[in-house]
């Protein structure tokens, strides 16, 4: 069970911060058997300390979805469900991170416990959306919603601002992996012109990366950092998919893959091998939020 805790009243503007640590359960299996890397090293999962940061608040929600859910919702759904699995595989310094609030400066904030936190890994949970000019109208339960089943599929971001971007580009890449492993696509609409400002530069075309240089909880975590745009919930058939318990289970279980992968891979030894990773050529297309992100999550004077 989480064990959720109010730790902070960060002022004004923003009412609070509730971090869950959650509590050590015994079982240390390991259910992927994928620990054991290359040059021996394994992954400490007890010492690997992952957040789990629950896009968006419940009053700024993010997203609606095609039957008039909030993102948030889902959001926090799904990310309980994989702070669940990494506990239960021995990641039990897993941690979960909700924002109250409406401004910009919670992101900020959101992003100073993330720092505070002494984290190794953080990873935002999100949903997708679209532009507006996508968006059709449709009945449910007698009430009008909008909805597009244009597009499907999960997709990553990562900043190059990040000052781990290597290592965040890595993490991103071995969750694009994991997901792609268990027969789940990234979307590849993020790179068509059509999605004028929030066209965007892809960096791995096999795992489905996104260059996202902005965001302010990708470019100010002094940690690795990654973002999950999970599913679309304003498409009909994925927004029932999302709410499954195994379409959860399955991007959770791959979650866990991929930290684990990514932990032993940064173990002494190997981060210098991270280092030296590729990055993005300068010439990159202009950035942007994701579309069910809006403009309050991207960094710019407040
Ligand atoms: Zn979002």
């Amino acid at each position: 069970m989480s064990c959720f805790a109010r730790i902070a009243t960060l002022g004004v503007a923003v009412s609070a911060v509730l971090l869950c640590t959650s509590g050590y359960e015994s079982a240390r299996a390991d259910p992927v058997g994928s620990a054991q890397k290359a040059n021996g090293s394994t992954c400490d999962r007890s010492a690997f300390r992952v957040i789990l940061d629950v896009g968006h608040t419940p009053k700024a929600f993010g997203a609606t979805s095609a039957r008039g859910q909030r993102e948030f919702d889902f959001n926090l759904r799904l990310a309980k469900v994989i702070e669940q699995k990494l506990i239960s595989g021995g990641f039990d310094k897993a941690m979960l991170l909700v924002t109250e609030g409406r401004s910009g400066r919670g992101l900020v904030q959101r992003v100073a416990h993330a720092n505070k936190a002494s984290a190794d890994l953080f990873l935002s949970i999100h949903h997708d959306s679209v532009p507006d000019r996508f968006l059709e109208k449709w009945q449910f339960e007698g009430r009008q919603h909008t909805f597009s089943d244009r597009f499907k599929g999960h997709s990553i971001f990562v900043s190059h601002q990040n000052s781990n971007f290597a290592a965040s580009l890595l993490f991103g890449r071995l969750l694009g992996q994991q997901l792609k492993a268990r027969g789940l696509q990234y979307t590849p609409h993020y790179v068509e012109k059509f999605m004028g400002h929030r066209q965007r530069q892809l960096l791995d075309a096999e795992a489905g990366v996104y260059r996202y240089d902005q965001l302010i909880v990708l470019k100010d975590t002094r940690i690795p950092a990654a973002l999950l745009e999970a599913g679309s919930i304003i498409n009909r058939d994925e927004e029932l998919a999302m709410q499954t318990p195994e379409r959860q289970g399955l991007i959770a279980a791959a979650v866990v893959d991929a930290v684990d992968n990514f932990c032993a891979a940064r173990q002494p030894g190997n981060r210098e091998r991270i280092a030296h990773q590729p990055g993005p050529s300068s010439g990159s297309r202009r950035v942007a939020a994701p579309a069910s992100l809006g403009s309050s999550i991207v960094a710019r004077p407040r």
